[in-house]
């Protein structure tokens, strides 16, 4: 009955709407004899909750509709600064669930003013990511699909150039942070006004063994710092411990590939994220998959080592899925893959190669 309702609904136009549909598909619909309203409806230990709100509800809306359904929140008091084999879950959801991860920017918050030194940083609290989550049933060779539904940044960010930092570390002398103003569709540097493009730095899930600080990237995700990592995409990561352990952070506001200085615009953010168990999907890293492109990331101590493990996650998976031989595969690539630098900056180096979904017959699941 309420799929067929959801079926004649019109498509929302109003911004509002569309967030809180795409958080909430399951519950929403759109009464086309009755504009401008949304109705909400959510099933809550036996009861049936059932919402209208207008349009106007905006953001307090979506925060109200978060809490009735008991949306899971990770507050900021949940950090870790590295992904270990070890680590203890703060938090099981079950596959399918939405959840909000609280996170901090990548200098803990410290730079609040563009006076703040960096000697008067506490270095310890650097790289923070908040979590992790596990995810009840998931189990190594299993992958994770994090869908990216939002990320609401934080009214401003940092920027940052310090000696011996990024690619021309070795000329600057003097450091210097600058606090960077964010908008609603724009971030403010200097006298240039630059599109918004939120950004996950840090994702990533346990690893196979030991511990990688959080600010360096690795077969786990990690500190990937790859510009395709937002809302609207998914990424799939490899499950190596029980319930994966699922953690993020280091959002940027903006940022170019390369991360060339070695900081994109940090800023404090809600992610909200939809992550499911993918069952028996063993990869051995991350994939990203958007509208338009499925990724292969991979991070090495050089571009040409990254690139090569990236091509080779590609090429084999022309050749698992799509049954073509390794040589029709390897240059296919050559034609339709572009090789894209996500960082030069972290501890390692990371790369992507980025495949158009238009040659894949069965193009992997957003
Ligand atoms: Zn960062």
């Amino acid at each position: 009955m309420a799929g067929e309702q959801r079926e004649s609904c019109k498509q929302p136009t109003h911004s509002a709407f569309g967030k809180i549909s795409t958080l909430f598909p399951k519950h929403t619909h759109f009464d086309p004899s009755e504009q401008g309203m949304l109705h909400f409806e959510h099933e809550y230990n036996h009861y049936t909750i059932t919402a209208r709100l207008a349009a106007t509800s905006g953001a307090l809306g979506c925060e109200f509709l978060r809490r009735m359904c008991a949306v899971l929140k990770i507050s900021q008091d949940h950090v870790i600064y590295a992904f270990s084999a070890a680590m203890a879950a703060v938090a099981t959801v079950e596959s399918g669930s939405t959840v909000v991860f609280e996170t901090v920017d990548a200098l803990g918050g410290q730079v609040t003013h563009e006076g703040t030194t960096l000697d008067s940083l506490d270095f310890s609290r650097v790289n923070p990511a908040t979590g992790p989550v596990a995810i009840a049933g998931a189990q190594p060779g299993d992958a994770l699909l994090v869908e990216i539904l939002d990320i609401v940044t934080a009214d401003h960010g940092v920027m940052l150039a310090v000696p011996n930092l990024g690619i021309l570390g070795d000329r600057v002398s003097t450091p210097s942070t600058k606090v960077v103003a964010i908008g609603g569709q724009t971030v403010t540097f200097n006298q240039w006004s630059l599109p918004k493009q939120p950004m996950i730095g840090v994702i990533g899930t346990a690893p196979q063994t030991g511990s990688v600080p959080c600010g360096t990237p690795s077969d786990h995700g990690g500190n990937m710092d790859t510009k395709d990592i937002r809302a609207g995409a998914s990424i799939y990561l490899p499950v190596f411990q029980p319930g994966g352990l699922l953690a993020m952070g280091d959002v940027h506001a903006a940022m170019a590939d390369g991360e060339v200085c070695g900081a994109g615009v940090e800023c404090s953010a809600d992610i909200t994220v939809r992550v499911h168990r993918v069952p028996g999907f063993a990869i051995q890293r991350p994939l990203i998959v958007t509208q338009e492109a499925m990724m292969a990331v991979a991070s090495a101590e050089t571009i040409e080592a990254a690139a090569k493990m990236a091509l080779e996650q590609i090429v084999q998976f022309l050749v698992d899925k799509e049954h073509l031989s390794f040589n029709d595969a390897y240059m296919l690539c050559s034609l339709v893959v572009d090789m894209r630098i996500s960082q030069l900056v972290d501890p390692l180096l990371t790369v992507r190669a980025v495949l158009p979904q238009t040659y894949l017959t069965a193009p992997l699941h957003l």
